[in-house]
């Protein structure tokens, strides 16, 4: 059955409409289900009783199912099982700012990445909205206060499940809904320039950030086999047409790969492809898998790469690190899971 939790507030409207009812319904549920917080459709007592069985028949309103909670001092990590027994994970990250959630938007990854554990499984499928939407609520139960960021970092490609993705924002955006403001709501993605292109006509205000993870395309195509499709030449005019459109400031994300792309040079090139546009560079320290064999950057080459994107006047910041002792980032806690199966 259809998840009640995937119907964004204009989908609901016209459903009740469409069932002979009034539009004002969609608010009435959407303050039951995401204000109040209840767990059944027979808890909304200002609903008729008619009402409520047609919801029931159509709709259901399961939480996702927690298999595991990994907790550490200010992250805890979650793994999911879905309804056809597949895995995915989120993580919550406790700032001074509020509180964060990173959701996955796919089972797997087909973008295949070579430094990342969630391209090494492979994409089953794409999340539909209601499982990127109940990641946050369950997260949201667990902790017990309210969830102010969320960002679409966890496994998957947002804009290779680009409908749902929309709808999910649509629908925790709603000023009914969680009511999440889309300053608050980053969208990460590697680079699909068709997707950038219609992201960049929707009037949100959310934030996007880009995986560049090196500054030339021969070494991006190395590191990451999308790049041969979208290579740099083709991104960055879009890129900068998405700044012009929206005023907004870009982040590009590079992850830290010891001896790969973490050099002098590589910052230098780095900040010459950066010159004059509005974005910043977040360095991220690389997690470490047991999968894999990349390794992470020395902290002295990553306060150089730092310094030397500083000198050269970009604006640089360097991840602050969660949770790397609680298997914490990038499909690692799902992976584990494959691995005991
Ligand atoms: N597919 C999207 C979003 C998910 S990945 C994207 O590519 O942006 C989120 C970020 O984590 C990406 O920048 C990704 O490159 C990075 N990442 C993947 N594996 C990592 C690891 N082991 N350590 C640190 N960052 C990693």
């Amino acid at each position: 059955m259809k998840s009640v939790y995937g119907m964004t507030f204009n989908a609901l409207e016209n459903y009740f409409v469409e069932h002979g009812d009034k539009k004002f319904r969609a608010t009435q549920l959407y303050e039951w289900l995401y204000q109040k917080k209840v767990t059944s459709f027979s808890e909304m007592t200002n609903l008729k009783k008619e009402v409520i069985a047609l919801l029931e028949q159509d709709f259901s309103m399961e939480p996702l199912q927690l298999l595991k909670i990994e907790r550490d001092k200010d992250v805890n990590k979650y793994l999911f099982e879905l309804e056809d027994k597949e895995h995915i994970e989120a993580v919550l990250m406790l700032h001074d700012y509020g509180n964060s959630i990173c959701i996955s938007t796919q089972v797997g990854c087909n973008m295949g990445c070579h430094f990342c554990e969630s391209g090494r499984l492979k994409k089953v499928r794409n999340l539909d909205a209601s499982e990127m939407v109940r990641q946050i609520l369950s997260v949201e139960q667990d902790l017990g206060k309210r969830i102010s960021h969320v960002v679409l970092m966890g496994i998957g490609e947002p804009f290779d499940n680009y409908d749902q993705v929309v709808s999910l924002i649509e629908i925790i955006n709603h000023d009914k809904g969680l009511a999440i403001g889309s300053r608050h709501i980053t969208v990460s993605t590697c680079g699909i320039i068709p997707k950038i292109e219609a992201f960049m006509k929707l009037p949100y205000q959310v934030n996007l950030a880009i995986s560049l993870h090196a500054p030339n395309d021969q070494l991006r195509s190395q590191l990451m086999p999308i790049n041969k499709v979208y290579p740099l030449a083709q991104l960055f005019p879009v890129l900068k047409e998405y700044i012009a459109q929206t005023n907004r400031r870009l982040t590009f994300e590079y992850i830290l790969l010891d001896g790969v792309n973490d050099t002098p040079d590589c910052a230098k090139e780095l900040a010459q492809l950066l010159r004059g546009i509005n974005g910043y560079v977040n360095l991220i320290p690389y997690n470490e898998t047991n999968h894999l064999e990349w390794k992470r950057s020395k902290s002295e080459t990553i306060t150089q790469f730092y310094d030397i994107l500083k000198k050269e006047k970009i604006s640089v910041t360097i991840r602050r690190e969660f949770g790397s002792k609680i298997s914490a980032a990038c499909g690692q806690l799902r992976s584990k899971k494959e691995d005991e199966a």
